[in-house]
């Protein structure tokens, strides 16, 4: 830890919240340099769904390597590239009846995003775009004019211009219809807003603090950007692969989407991937006209194509998730109602779940409680508000009771610890109101 501190820069920030050396991982189990076992709720902000070192991922990968398989590839052809589109033709695409062209944008979520904005304003030759108010869709430039959070917003030193923010659902309280009024922006001749190029929406927006738009509500805004032909672009980067149910995050509202935004957990194994799904009308980019170096990571298509294999053959990871999420609903709904004056309420979808302390403190003090007792856990939200549950989708009944028990441990210590402090925290800003 003193060469982390020494060395690396002051940005660093979840080795700050977990300050031990980790040395090997498997499944949902992390292990530091004094062989403490830590039980993994975080899964790597989403892109171990399938957990740590899953076998099945990474013998594919270790054959692939001892056998001098191509591990960078730019965007050249290669046997893994080929057997990774159409395993997920074959497994994702077809079966739900989606027609998407694929684009390798580099590594990372941002870059993902970056060329599914690029592209929506090439098509449409507008250059706005609607972002929602608590939304996160990356850190570089274009990525973060469409993300909410301020703070993270003032680190780019420039403009972030060409963005419209709209309220998400119940962002104004639950009385205001927030797509109507997003619509009487977009009809209204002096509305001061131009018609966007697109709108970029998470279905449950995760690093904002586990917020799910309803079926209806997202059903609503896709129907609004078909009759004012604004391009629909959904980042399923952190809910997608699995992590509310079904592989996509908006099957359930019956929606088809323009462009899909995929990473974290796509590769399945950790290693850095990701794809921009367009339909296949809006792919009018001229070769090269948006590349990069890292397109090709061949060892990332190899364990994403063994993910797809192992994981998406059939409906039973789905199901698993629902039922498991329920459970973990339960557990924190529970807990919400035991400990009213600490959490105001409970919420997620599938297995991204969320409780949203009272006072902001009190999520972070709970999750360094947790960590102290072996539970890896991390906070989300405007304040780091809310705690955010992110268990691997492959998580034992067994090791989820075995998080609850330590969480409401957590719970019972931090209400001992801070629970003066909580109450007259509650008070003052009873006074407040
Ligand atoms: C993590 C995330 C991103 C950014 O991905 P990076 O790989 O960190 O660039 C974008 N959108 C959402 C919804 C995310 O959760």
């Amino acid at each position: 830890m003193q060469t982390i501190e020494r060395f690396e820069s002051a940005v660093r920030s979840y080795c700050r919240d977990w300050p031990t050396v980790f040395t090997s991982a498997r499944g949902c189990t992390l292990v530091d340099d004094d062989g403490r076992q830590y039980l993994d709720f975080f899964a790597g902000a989403g892109a171990l769904n399938y957990g740590h070192n899953h076998p099945d991922l990474i013998e594919p990968l270790v054959e692939h390597l001892r056998r001098g398989g191509i591990v960078h590839g730019l965007d050249m052809a290669t046997g893994p590239k080929i057997e990774f589109l159409e395993r997920l033709d074959a497994r994702v695409l077809t079966p739900r009846g989606l027609e998407y062209k694929v684009q390798f944008p580099g590594p990372t979520g941002t870059n993902a995003v970056e060329a599914a904005l690029k592209l929506a304003r090439k098509v449409t030759g507008r250059d706005r775009v609607i972002g929602f108010t608590n939304a996160f869709h990356g850190m570089t430039l274009g990525s973060l004019a469409v993300t909410g959070n301020s703070m993270k917003r003032r680190g780019a030193g420039v403009p972030l211009g060409n963005v419209d923010s709209m309220p998400f659902e119940g962002f104004l309280g639950d009385d205001h219809d927030t797509i109507e009024f997003l619509e009487a922006f977009l009809v209204g001749d002096a509305s001061g807003i131009d018609l966007p190029a697109a709108v970029i929406l998470e279905t449950t927006q995760a690093e904002g603090g586990i917020n799910p738009a309803s079926d209806d509500w997202v059903r609503r805004l896709a129907d609004v950007c078909r009759r004012h032909d604004i391009v629909m672009i959904i980042d399923d980067i952190q809910v997608g692969c699995g992590r509310t149910g079904p592989f996509f995050s908006f099957e359930r509202a019956g929606i088809d989407p323009d462009i899909v935004c995929l990473s974290k957990s796509l590769s399945g194994s950790g290693l850095p991937m990701a794809v921009t799904l367009l339909k296949p009308h809006l792919d009018v980019w001229e070769p090269g006209e948006h590349n990069g170096t890292f397109r090709g990571n061949n060892a990332a298509f190899v364990t994403a194509t063994a993910a797809l294999e192992r994981f998406w053959s059939d409906d039973e990871l789905s199901d698993d998730v629902v039922r498991k999420g329920d459970r973990i609903d339960a557990y924190l709904g529970d807990l919400a109602t035991e400990h009213d004056g600490l959490f105001a309420e409970a919420r997620g979808r599938g297995m991204i779940r969320g409780i949203e302390a009272r006072v902001p403190e009190a999520a972070a003090a709970i999750a360094a409680a947790a960590f102290e007792r072996g539970l890896i856990v991390e906070t989300a939200g405007p304040n780091d508000e809310v705690l955010k549950l992110l268990p691997p989708l492959v998580v034992s009944d067994a090791e989820l009771d075995r998080g609850f028990g330590i969480l409401s441990e957590s719970v019972e210590a931090v209400l001992d610890r801070l629970g003066d402090d909580l109450v007259a925290a509650e008070e003052a800003e009873e006074v407040a109101r």
